[in-house]
C-alpha cells in the first residue's frame, strides 16, 4: 500500500534543510520511501491532500518524567533541591496505577503538540510496586507513539549524605537485576523500534559512584543507551565539589561515563573545557529551556554547545517543573533563551526545529527517525496553516515556531494516524483527562 501525503510545506529536515513549499511523501509499510517537490508526484494507491499545511517530521522528546503529571504546580517558588525534597514523600505513593493515568495524560499532550516519540526517565521505584516501567509503555503502545523507556535508579539516600529519603533508594544489585529483567521484556533494538529501554540511574546527588559504574557496565554490556541529570543548578555544582572533590562533568569523566552512547539533562553549566570534553566524546545534551526557567537554575549555552558541535535535542523534562507537555512550545522556548543569551541571530528558527527534531533522534542514538527523508520511519506532524495565529506570516515555518504553542492537526507515527483533525485517534482526551484527576486525587495534601 502506497500512500502520498501531498501539498503541503514540507521541512524534511535533512541535513541540508531541504524544504518544498509544496511537498510530497511516500510512505509504504511504516516507510518514507520518497520524498520530493510537487510536478513529480509518482503513484500511489492513496493520495492525502495537505495542501494548506507545513509538514515537519515528528518531535523527538528527549527528557521528561511522565509521573510528574500527577503533581504539578507544587512548590512554585522552590529552587531544585528544596523542590524536590518538597515532592519526594509525594512521589514515594506512585503505583502502577496512577503511573499509567498519568503517562497517558503527558503522552496525550506530547502528541497533540507534534511529537512521536518520547523519551521518558523514571527513576522512583517504591519497594513493592511492580509494574511502573511496563504501565508506561502500555500506554504509549496504545496511543501508537515511540518510547524509550528508562529504567532509571537511585541509591543514595539522606543518611548516606544524598537527597532523596532513604525509604525511596533501592540497593544496587536489585535495581540493575531489574533494569535487565526490562531490558529482557521490552527493548526492541532493530531499527523502527517502537519500544526500546534506556539505563539512567537519576543524578550525581541521589545515585552512588559503584551504581554510576555499574549501570554504565551493563548498558555497554547490553548495547543500551546511558543517560542521567547534569550541571542543572550551582547548588548541584557545589554539592559535587563538596561530596566528590570534582565538578560534575570531571565527575562523570572519572566515571568513564562521557560517550557517543550517553546523553544528559540540562547542562545548564558547563564550562567551556567541559563543552569541548562533550564534543569530542560525542555526548549529547537534552536541554530543557522551561523547566531550567521554571526552577530558576539557569539558561543552557545551547548556540556555544553547537558551535563546538555537541549533539542537542529538547525535552519538555517532568510536568512537575514544566506544567505543559508541549515540545513545540519547546521548540519556540529554545530559540528565546537563546536569543535572550546571544542576541537575535542566536537561533534561527528552523535551527530551532531542528533540535527538536534530528537533534533529538541523534541524542537518542536513533538514525531511523528525526528526518523526512527515504528510508526513515514515517513519523510527521502536519499543522494547520489556516489557523489564527499563523494568519499573516508570509515564512509559515518561521511562523510556526515564533507563534507557538499549536495544536497538531495530524501525527503519524510509523505510517499511522495518532491524531487526525487535532484529535487523538486512539483515545479519548476527556476520559485520560477524568482517570488522572481521580489518580492525582490520591497525591493531593
Ligand atoms: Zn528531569
Amino acid at each position: 500500500m502506497k500512500r502520498l501525503f501531498a501539498g503541503g510545506w514540507t521541512v524534511t529536515c535533512d541535513e541540508a534543510g531541504t524544504e518544498h513549499e509544496a511537498g510530497w511523501i511516500l510512505v509504504e509499510e511504516g516507510l518514507v520511501t520518497a520524498v520530493g517537490a510537487s510536478g513529480h508526484e509518482p503513484e500511489a494507491d492513496e493520495r492525502i491532500d495537505l495542501t494548506g499545511t507545513v509538514v515537519t517530521p515528528g518531535l523527538v522528546n528527549t527528557h521528561h518524567h511522565l509521573y510528574q503529571t500527577l503533581t504539578r504546580a507544587r512548590a512554585q517558588q522552590s529552587d531544585l533541591f528544596s523542590w524536590l525534597r518538597e515532592l519526594y514523600p509525594v512521589w514515594a505513593g506512585i503505583d502502577a496505577e496512577a503511573e499509567y493515568a498519568a503517562a497517558r495524560t503527558g503522552l496525550a499532550e506530547l502528541a497533540l503538540s507534534g511529537c512521536s516519540t518520547v523519551f521518558d526517565h523514571h527513576y522512583v521505584f517504591p519497594r513493592g510496586r511492580a509494574g511502573l516501567v511496563e504501565a508506561e509503555v502500555q500506554a504509549a503502545r496504545e496511543l501508537g507513539m515511540r518510547i524509550v523507556a528508562s529504567r532509571g535508579s537511585m541509591d543514595l539516600g539522606v543518611s548516606d549524605g544524598g537527597l532523596p529519603p532513604d525509604e525511596l533508594v533501592e540497593d544496587i544489585d536489585s535495581a540493575l537485576a531489574d533494569t535487565e529483567r526490562l531490558v529482557d521484556e521490552l527493548h526492541e533494538a532493530e531499527a523502527g523500534a517502537m519500544v526500546q529501554v534506556a539505563v539512567a540511574p537519576c543524578s550525581p546527588f541521589s545515585v552512588t559512584k559503584r551504581l554510576m559504574t555499574e549501570s554504565a557496565e551493563l548498558a555497554r554490556k547490553r548495547g543500551l543507551t546511558l543517560h542521567t541529570h547534569l550541571a542543572e543548578t550551582v547548588e548541584e555544582e557545589a554539592y559535587c565539589m563538596e561530596l566528590y572533590g570534582a565538578t560534575p562533568v570531571e565527575y562523570l569523566t572519572d566515571l568513564g561515563w562521557l560517550g557517543a552512547d550517553v546523553w544528559c539533562a540540562h547542562c545548564v553549566h558547563l564550562s567551556a573545557d567541559d563543552t569541548a570534553d562533550f564534543a569530542s566524546s560525542g555526548t549529547g545534551v537534552a536541554h530543557c529551556p522551561t523547566s531550567n526557567l521554571r526552577l530558576g537554575a539557569g539558561v543552557a549555552p545551547v548556540r556555544e554547545y553547537l558551535d563546538a558541535g555537541v549533539r542537542v535535542g529538547l525535552g519538555v523534562d517532568g510536568s512537575a517543573s514544566n506544567e505543559r507537555s508541549d515540545l513545540l512550545t519547546e521548540v519556540k522556548q529554545a530559540l528565546l533563551v537563546a536569543r535572550g543569551r546571544g542576541g537575535p541571530g542566536a537561533l534561527t528558527a528552523r535551527e530551532a526545529i531542528a533540535l527538536g527534531t534530528r537533534g533529538g533522534a541523534a541524542v537518542l542514538g536513533r538514525d531511523d527517525i528525526g528526518s523526512l527523508e527515504p528510508g526513515k520511519r514515517a513519523d510527521f506532524a502536519v499543522w494547520r496553516r489556516d489557523v489564527l495565529e499563523l494568519s499573516g506570516a508570509d515564512d509559515p515555518v518561521a511562523g510556526l515556531v515564533f507563534s507557538a504553542p499549536h495544536r497538531v492537526d495530524r501525527l503519524v507515527v510509523e505510517g499511522e494516524d495518532v491524531v487526525r483533525g487535532g484529535a487523538l485517534v486512539n483515545a479519548d482526551e476527556a476520559e485520560i483527562a477524568r482517570a488522572q484527576r481521580v489518580q492525582a486525587q490520591r497525591f493531593s495534601a
